[in-house]
């Protein structure tokens, strides 16, 4: 046995600053245990730490505070997005308000309309108690996100992709005009994740993920991320999720990093379906529309690939109406029809009765989000047998 204050750290270091991402994603620096060499993180099932020495604390004390398995989380995220510094949060709702509280009352947040409608509702209806008020524009405008500014604008948030019209936001141009400012930027980089897109890259101050779509990947865990590059933007956000408590657990922690390791394997193979599929559904002559970035029709692809190094695998499409987009969703045999995205199975939801339902119909209408429309988060089941069955369920 090594004693705790000997571990064998022989073989473990950060990744080398020019690994590449696939490299990266399976030598993160904390892959092998340091005290065993167990080939995975080991679980630390422990809410508190042992003082071997008062005069000294230890690196651990409390598990609201750190615990190294969550810790090896939030060095994994920080290292594939580039940051200085990463967290793991109970949810991407978690994550998200807590980058929120980087805000004080009398602030003013300038806010894509096309934002998740968790993070809509908790702009329009939790932060407005706060007195902290949002103006939500067309973020695929700048000329709109300069006007929205005023004397007590504090903060812009992104989202691009966005869902579930797949709308594309230039972040370097929202960033750099931002700066100017002395905005704080933040993003959602939910359906990107770091594999397709690094905002931190562009100039953006806090990355967002919902990591239970695909960075999870497996449709079995709950969890949210934050990472930045700057040092003491970092510290405020420690103080925020330990003020806060909203922390991941560690059995969590640990699922999450397990699913991590396959994200460019699982990305590239739900890419390469998702281009297929949204290809095959603007010739089908059922669909009146088809939203996806890598369609050479899409009105953001320019923007996208400058930004980006893929287009994911979240295709939304229009049936044209309510019934054909019931009748499909009653007949699919391979997706969930479910809320969510990003897991191994493909799922089909329906957005305007999941997650855009809270949102007033001429609202929703305006966004594009019809009754006829559904967003298909493609799987790694195999794309012959995706169209096919998206085929007998289009049919008349
Ligand atoms: C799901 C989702 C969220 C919320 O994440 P939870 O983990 O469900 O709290 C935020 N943003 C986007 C884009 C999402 O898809």
């Amino acid at each position: 046995m090594t004693s705790p204050e000997e571990p064998k750290r022989g073989r473990l270091h950060k990744p080398e600053a020019n690994a590449k991402f696939a490299t990266k994603l399976i030598h993160f620096g904390r892959e092998i245990c340091e005290h065993t060499g167990a080939a995975s993180v080991p679980i630390y099932q422990a809410s508190t730490f042992h003082h071997f020495d008062l005069d000294n604390p230890p690196e651990y004390d409390y598990a609201r505070s750190g615990n190294p398995t969550r810790q090896a989380l939030e060095e994994y995220i920080a290292t594939l997005e580039g940051g200085t510094r990463g967290f793991a949060f109970a949810s991407g709702m978690a994550a998200i308000s807590t980058a929120f509280m980087l805000l004080s009352s009398g602030d003013h947040v300038i806010c894509t309309e096309d934002v998740y409608g968790g993070t809509y509702r908790l702009l329009t209806t939790i932060l407005t108690r706060m007195n902290i008020e949002t103006t939500f524009v067309d973020m695929t405008n700048l000329d709109a996100v300069k006007a929205a500014r005023k004397p007590n604008t504090k903060a812009v948030f992104m989202e691009t992709p966005s869902n579930p019209t797949l709308r594309i936001t230039d972040v370097a141009a929202v960033t750099g005009w931002a700066k100017e400012h002395g905005l704080l930027t933040m993003i959602d980089n939910t359906f990107m994740t770091p594999y397709h897109q690094r905002p931190l890259e562009l100039g953006v101050d806090v990355v967002l993920h919902s990591a239970t779509k695909f960075l999870g990947g497996h449709s079995d865990v709950l969890a949210g991320l934050a990472v930045v590059a700057d040092k003491s933007l970092g510290m405020r956000l420690k103080q925020l999720q330990n003020g806060l408590g909203n922390v991941l657990g560690q059995q969590d922690s640990w699922l999450l990093i397990r699913g991590m390791k396959t994200l460019k394997a699982r990305m590239e193979a739900h890419e390469q379906s998702a281009r297929r599929l949204a290809q095959w559904l603007s010739e089908h002559p059922a669909v009146a529309q088809v939203y996806y970035p890598g369609l050479p029709d899409h009105p953001g692809r320019a923007i996208h690939e400058r930004q980006s190094l893929g287009y994911g695998a979240v295709v939304s499409f229009d049936a044209g109406s309510g019934e054909l987009a019931k009748r499909v969703m009653g007949r699919v045999r391979l997706p969930i029809v479910a809320v969510s995205l990003g897991a191994v199975e493909s799922i089909l939801s329906y957005p305007a009765m999941m997650s855009h339902a809270a949102m007033p119909r001429e609202v929703r209408l305006e966004r594009g989000i019809t009754d006829g429309l559904m967003r298909y988060s493609v799987g790694l089941e195999d794309i012959e047998d995706i169209i096919a069955d998206l085929e007998q369920a289009l049919a008349d």
